[in-house]
């Protein structure tokens, strides 16, 4: 007896073609605010930035010493009379010949002025405390230009610093506030909801770990998500747990999608009877339930409930938090327009043997060891969160190919993907 062909299985989708989908369906957001340059960390730039001054502003030094007309020092005496004294935040004045000026780090060079040379090369010979004008002995030979940081050597009149679409960081702020900018033009925060699935959900303070009933787990998603989507700049309504049934699912995608531009969830998404997220999401809207050929991952789900899209990530803690790092973090990054979405990997050596390698792409966590090295962390299970926190990134293996000890692997640091 030969039993029945079972119906082809669709075949699973790689995970660049997953990503194309998903970010082909966003609609960047057009809305902008106006934010302190404090507050604007995480944020993504809705206009150009362009600078309306050169910095520096002037030719300053970067040293503390002595200011000096290198000619003077070629010949003669290399002793100098100092004659004057700029601080930073001061202007000194024109330098005579066969003169030097004390001049401390950040101060402007005074006109006549070429070069600065550090006080350690300098040795003090009189000293204004005994009555007498301070002079110096230059032990060195200047060159021009020497500690002198010059006008616009970092920032030109008119040049954009900072393009739209930049993702603002602690370093833009800085560069931003360096040309006089209080403020920033941001795109508005993408509006977040997110939900928990899973009747054996329970959060942690609402019962003890001794008093857990059997079969109850702690939501763990819940708190990597959200932080995830506040550090992704999104102003988050936090749903908390949704039973799992039918009409309270649905309940809760219908409030959710009126007042926000993403609905994310995690769990649900297989396609087992305790699976609510398809029928209730099909209900409301359209929805595209994806095997995406990854590992940790594969269920994936993207759709829409009116003007919002609907993610839904799956429910096991290290896969729910890779499938953010790859496909969730991109989507609200161009749903905020950045352009520049590639994660960079790198070439780094397996201090590791990989010989079992899977049909999918996997995503193994790793540590950098000392000896420049990878280690690989011992259970690469999806359940096993201590992985994504012992590790500090994750190795891209290709579908199907071992890794041998010693081979070059290309690694993703989760820095990359946390940003
Ligand atoms: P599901 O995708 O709903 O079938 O869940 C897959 C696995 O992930 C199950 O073992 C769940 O108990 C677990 N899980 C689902 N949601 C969460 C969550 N929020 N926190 C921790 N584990 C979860
Ligand atoms: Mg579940």
């Amino acid at each position: 007896m030969t039993s029945a062909p079972s119906a082809p299985r669709k075949p699973l989708l790689p995970l660049d073609d997953a990503l194309a989908q998903l970010l082909a369906a966003v609609v960047p957001l057009t809305a902008t605010e106006l934010v302190s340059t404090f507050d604007a960390d995480g944020r993504v730039l809705a206009a150009d930035v362009v600078s309306s001054l050169q910095v520096p502003a002037f030719d300053n030094s970067s040293m503390d010493g002595y200011a000096v007309h290198a000619e003077d020092l070629l010949r003669g005496s290399h002793e100098l009379r100092v004659t004057q004294r700029i601080a930073a935040g001061s202007v000194g004045e024109h330098l005579q010949a066969g003169t030097a000026a004390r001049i401390f780090t950040g101060a402007p060079v005074p006109p006549g002025a070429d070069a600065v040379v550090m006080q350690e090369d300098c040795t003090p010979i009189h000293d204004e405390r005994h009555g007498q004008p301070e002079t110096i002995r230059v032990n060195t030979t200047p060159l021009p230009g020497q500690y002198i940081r010059h006008a616009g050597e970092d920032v030109q009149r008119g040049d954009c610093v900072l393009p739209a679409g930049t993702r603002l960081g602690p370093a833009e702020l800085g560069l931003a506030a360096s040309i006089g900018m209080a403020h920033l033009e941001v795109v508005r925060k993408p509006r977040v909801a997110l939900f928990s699935t899973g009747d054996e959900l329970v959060m942690p303070g609402a019962v003890a770990p001794q008093d857990m009933p059997p079969g109850a787990i702690y939501n763990s998603n819940r708190f990597f998500l959200l932080n995830l989507l506040r550090r992704m700049g999104c102003e988050v309504a936090d749903l908390g747990i949704v039973p799992d049934n039918r009409s309270a699912t649905i309940a809760a995608l219908q409030g959710a999608a009126a007042d926000n531009d993403v609905i994310l969830t995690s769990g649900g998404v297989s396609v087992g009877e305790e699976d609510h997220i398809k029928p209730a999401v099909q209900s409301l809207g359209t929805l595209d339930l994806w095997q995406i050929a990854i590992k940790p991952g594969k269920p994936f789900a993207h759709g829409r409930i009116g003007a919002a899209h609907f993610i839904g990530l799956p429910g096991n803690p290290v896969s729910s938090y890779v499938t953010f790092l790859l496909l969730v973090r991109p989507f609200l990054l161009r749903l905020q327009g950045v352009q520049d979405l590639a994660m960079k990997s790198m070439a780094v050596r397996a201090d590791f043997d990989w010989p079992k390698a899977d049909k999918r792409r996997e995503f193994l966590r790793v540590c950098r060891n000392a000896n420049g090295g990878l280690d690989l962390f011992n259970n690469q299970s999806s359940g096993v969160l201590t992985s994504a926190v012992w590790g500090d990134g994750v190795v891209d293996v290709p579908p199907g190919q071992p890794i041998l000890y010693g081979q070059t692997v290309q690694y993703i640091p989760f820095s990359e993907l946390l940003r």
